[in-house]
Formats: C-alpha cells, structure tokens, sequence
C-alpha cells in the first residue's frame, strides 16, 4: 500500500451526513450541493449529444468547442487567455488533483490557509506533500502579512486559496489578495484559486485570476457543479499558463484519459445559461439564516458567497464534534463540525435547503440552544455564558 494512502483522512462531511441519515426524523443543513436541478437546456443539450453519437473519446484536454468557450467566458469576466491555456476537468476535485499533484514533489510544502475544504489537505499529503496551514481566524478570516510570511520557508510550492469560502462564506480582501500576490512574487511559488463559488456571488469578488501580472504563478480551479446545480456531472476547468497546462495534460491523460464527450457538448450550453436567478434565491435565504442566528445569539463571520455560514459554538463549552453529535441526538438536526475544516469552535451550517426546510432545522437549533442555556443554567454558575 502506498504509504501516503495511510496518512489521507475520511471526509468528516461525509460522516456527519451519513449519521444524520441513520438517525430516524433527523433533519440536515450538513451539504454542500444546490438543492436545485441542473436548468433544462442543459439536460436537453447532454441528451441530445447522446443521442446524435458523441460517445467517442474526447481530446485529453477537453474538446477544442468547450476549451473555446471556457476561454471565451474567462476572458469576458476578465481573464484573458485562449483554449491553450484551459484544461477540462473532472469537477474542480479533478482540477485541484491535476494542478496539485502536477506541481508538488515529496516534501514540498502547500499553505493551506483554515478552515479550508478538507480536499487540498487530502491531495497534498495524497501526493507526498506536506500541507502548512495558516490559522485565518485570529485575523478575522483574512490574511496577515506577518502570519504568512512565518508559514513560508524554501520549500513552499503553493497557496491554496478559496474565496468565497467554503466552509465560512467569507470573501478574501484586496488587501489579503495583495499580500499573498506580493510574497508569493517575493518567494516564488503558485497562487491556486478554487473559485468555486465566484459566479454565485452578486457583488463582484476581489479576485488574483484577474491580476495580468500574475498570469505566470496563478492557476484558476473552477467548476461546473455549483453555479449551474451540476454537482453529479463531474464537470471543471484549470486555467493556467500554455506550460502548466501542456504538462498537467500528461497527468490527466494517464488519470482519466478524458471527460466524456457528449457532457462536454453540454457543458458548453451551460456557460450560456444564467445563475443569476438562483443566486438571489441563496441571498434570501442566507439573510434569512443570519437574522434567525442574530435572535438567538449566535456569531459568525460574516458571510458573503457559496452557501454557508459558520457560527460560533465555542461558548458552549464544547468541541465543534461533541456539539455535533449532540445536536443529532438531542435536537434532531446535523451540522458539519468546524473540525472537519481545522477549526474549533464553529458548525457548518449549509443553506442549500427550501425554505421550510431551513425554518424548520434553524427552529430545532434554536431549541437545541435553549435547551443546553435552560441546563447551564440550572447547574452553572449564575453568569455561565451561554
Ligand atoms: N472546492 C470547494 C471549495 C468545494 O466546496 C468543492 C465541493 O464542495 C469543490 C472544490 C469540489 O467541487 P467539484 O464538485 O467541482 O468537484
């Protein structure tokens, strides 16, 4: 066995889910996945390539249509490039497999800044890396020049970044973007940015793919899954240097070969379709979500794309997991624990739920809160915070 293997971590995510399941009338806010289906046209177009006998293997990089209108989309929301320089991924998971893995060498560092999507972990240490992770909650989920400067050394090869956030919802200043930008130039390694969740957001989003000056150290992960609700397609895009991507292609060429075909037909309608719509839906009800957390007296870093929030449990006087778990049993309701992505002291709480499913699971929270307050406060000391 591979002994990288045996350092890799199950998705807690995943487990949390997977408990919710098992627990008879128990209610979830665990996923990470748009509770929308895929738009119409986009179905259609994927049938109708079936059926007119795209079923052949596809060019190793994608097909020449699909990689022209990536470009063509990139460049319209102002990163110039050409098909020469987009890969088609397996879903940004393929993306961030591809890039990492074609970058790093045994014991080359990554900076991971945290909470962090437990994947860049997953793949470095997959890779014989070694993840670094930069603490972003003592500065208030952005980056401090000194705290990541500490984390460099010559080893480093890249930064993972991802704003907005998964799992706080939070957007990377350009302030923050502008440190990283700076030592990145300073000790020469690549800037990855899982931008995931950029389309969904209504404000634009400070954004280092945008910068041309560092066209030559930045590699855009993106994917299909989340704008467009596409989540089972397995659908991304790397946007990098000509270099990087002619290289990258080896490595999927011996991973996958290629996306299917008759999926990347489809995947080129999708770019035409507009998210604006379900993007106003999420901003709803994450407003929704905030003012329910605001009554009961709930902190959280304030969230500004993809679909999370990330309150504060930490008064509680309990681990994130323990909070979790009691939550199943005693409020019938799941949350992610903040643990799962290397952060204490917070849930995960997903709003990709109609609204009467997040009425219902935040009432339950809300009982679930009052009921641990009611017991602190008839065992605790008098002021106990909660
Ligand atoms: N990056 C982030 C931040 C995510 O949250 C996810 C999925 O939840 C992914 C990447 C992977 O997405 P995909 O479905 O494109 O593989």
């Amino acid at each position: 066995m591979n002994q990288n293997i045996l350092r890799m971590k199950p998705s807690g995510i995943r487990r949390f889910t997977a408990l919710a399941r098992a627990t008879p009338g128990c209610r979830m806010l665990t996923i990470g996945e748009p509770d929308f289906d895929t738009p119409a046209p986009i179905r259609e177009a994927a049938a109708l390539a079936c059926a007119s006998g795209l079923t052949h293997y596809a060019p190793n990089k994608g097909t020449d249509s699909l990689r022209t209108a990536i470009a063509e989309y990139e460049t319209n929301r102002g990163m110039a490039c050409t098909m020469e320089n987009i890969l088609v991924t397996v879903g940004a998971t393929g993306a961030l497999n591809t890039a990492l893995t074609g970058l790093l060498n045994p014991g080359d560092e990554v900076i991971i800044p945290i909470p962090a999507f437990p994947l860049y972990e997953s793949i470095t240490v997959a890779a014989g890396a070694i993840p670094v992770f930069l603490d972003l909650k003592k500065s208030n989920f952005q980056i401090d020049k000194e705290a990541l400067e500490s984390q460099i050394s010559p080893k480093t090869r890249a930064i993972v970044l991802n704003s907005p956030n998964n799992p706080t919802g939070c957007v990377l200043s350009e302030e923050s973007l502008t440190i990283v930008a700076e030592l990145a130039e300073k000790h020469d390694f690549y800037i990855l940015c899982d931008n995931v969740y950029a389309a969904l957001s209504s404000e634009p989003v400070p954004d280092l793919t945008l910068r041309p000056e560092l066209r030559e150290r930045v590699i855009l992960c993106q994917s299909f899954s989340k704008p467009w609700a596409m989540t089972g397609w397995r659908l991304g895009w790397l946007a990098a240097p000509e270099a990087l991507i002619d290289k990258f292609t080896l490595l999927q060429a011996a991973q996958i070969a290629s996306v299917p075909t008759f999926l990347q037909k489809a995947a080129e309608t999708a770019l035409q379709v507009e998210v604006r719509d379900m993007a106003a839906v999420y901003r709803k009800r994450r407003e929704y979500m905030l003012a329910r957390l605001d009554q009961m007296g709930l902190a959280y870093p304030r969230p500004e794309g993809a679909f999370y929030v990330f309150p504060d449990i930490s008064k509680f006087g309990m681990d994130s997991e323990a909070f979790c778990i009691r939550l199943i049993e005693e409020g019938g309701l799941s949350a992610v624990p903040g643990s799962c992505f290397g952060c204490e002291g917070h849930i995960r709480l997903s709003y990709c739920y109609s609204d009467e499913e997040l009425q219902e699971s935040l009432d339950r929270l809300e009982g679930f809160i009052r009921n641990l307050s009611c017991r602190a406060g008839a065992t605790g000391p008098a002021d106990q915070p909660v």
